[in-house]
């Protein structure tokens, strides 16, 4: 615990005495983030990445708003993960067991859309520093561990993200917030022996990873849970987690398979509730003054138009669309 730090330290040391949420809210795209042929029925729903960016155009987003990011390199996934993962991923020597657990196809597409949308939110922490806030429009793979991934998750995007965070000046712990429906278990123990980055999941117990691991908060939840307990939940959440960390910044997963209507989720949170949570995040931070990079997380409807709507509460929430 820093117990001299203030909260609000940021605002004058970064960004010189500018508001830290200022009018100006990042967002990051590439086309590629929906680019991806898979298998006919495969779970994963590809399309919606493109979805959430023509849904915030139609919402009134300008095509100027939003930033390309570049791939990550392959030196600094290194800061994260071993480098033989690294280069069988990136090579495709992978094993089909290793695959198989990533629950995606190899293809040199997907590399090239792996690659896009890691260095998508280790941009997006960049921007937040800069701007307060910014969100990707993908990310949050959770699963993702040292050597290997698992569901759907190939290098861990939130932990890069915290950790090149960690490099600018007055940046000292890095909270992560991880309200996707499954345990971010890979970050929990990728930043289990590392004190700047502090991390918080909520998550439902009878869900995947049937194994979880221990982040520095938990929060089991019971199958079923409605609004009103899971909001209070977030709430206890935030209030423990900034009182505990005093972070300095924060990385957000945004996941909204806790729906009602999600099916890999078993929670049964309503589309205003998601709209609510994310809103109770973004308003900690800014009461905290921390910056914070949102990511969208996990949310598996078969409609995409549906299953766009709810990922676009948080793009409300930010203030993005109305
Ligand atoms: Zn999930």
């Amino acid at each position: 615990m820093k117990q001299d730090d203030q909260p609000t330290r940021l605002t004058n040391s970064i960004n010189q005495g500018t508001p830290i949420f200022n009018n100006m809210t990042s967002l990051v795209f590439h086309p590629i983030y929906s680019q991806l042929n898979l298998p006919k029925n495969h779970r994963f729903p590809i399309q919606k990445y493109q979805g959430i960016k023509d849904r915030l155009m139609a919402g009134g987003a300008n095509e100027r708003d939003f930033v390309q990011p570049s791939p990550i390199s392959l030196d600094a996934l290194q800061a994260v993960h071993d480098s033989e993962y690294v280069s069988s991923f990136t090579d495709g020597s992978i094993s089909d067991k290793a695959i198989r657990r990533l629950g995606m196809p190899w293809s040199e597409q997907f590399v090239k859309r792996t690659l896009h949308a890691v260095g998508g939110t280790v941009l997006t922490g960049q921007l937040a520093i800069q701007n307060g806030i910014a969100l990707n429009l993908t990310g949050g793979y959770h699963h993702a561990f040292a050597d290997f991934g698992s569901g759907f998750c190939v290098f861990n995007d939130i932990v890069l993200c915290a950790k090149q965070m960690l490099k600018t000046p007055g940046i000292d712990r890095v909270l992560t917030f991880d309200c996707d429906v499954h345990q971010g278990d890979g970050t929990a123990l990728l930043a289990s022996n590392n004190d700047a980055i502090y991390t918080v999941s909520l998550h439902c117990e009878k869900n995947f990873p049937a194994r979880k691991q221990h982040s520095n908060l938990d929060f089991p939840l019971a199958k079923g849970m409605t609004d009103d307990e899971y909001l209070y939940t977030v709430e206890c959440a935030l209030q423990l987690a900034f009182n505990t960390a005093v972070p300095d910044a924060v990385v957000y997963d945004a996941g909204v398979d806790i729906h009602e209507a999600d099916d890999l989720g078993y929670l049964q949170v309503s589309t205003q509730g998601v709209y609510e949570r994310d809103k109770l995040v973004f308003e900690a931070c800014k009461r905290h003054g921390v910056p914070v990079a949102a990511v969208i997380g996990g949310g598996y409807q078969r409609n995409i138009d549906d299953l766009v709507e709810v990922h676009a509460q948080l793009y409300r929430a930010a203030g993005v669309i109305a």
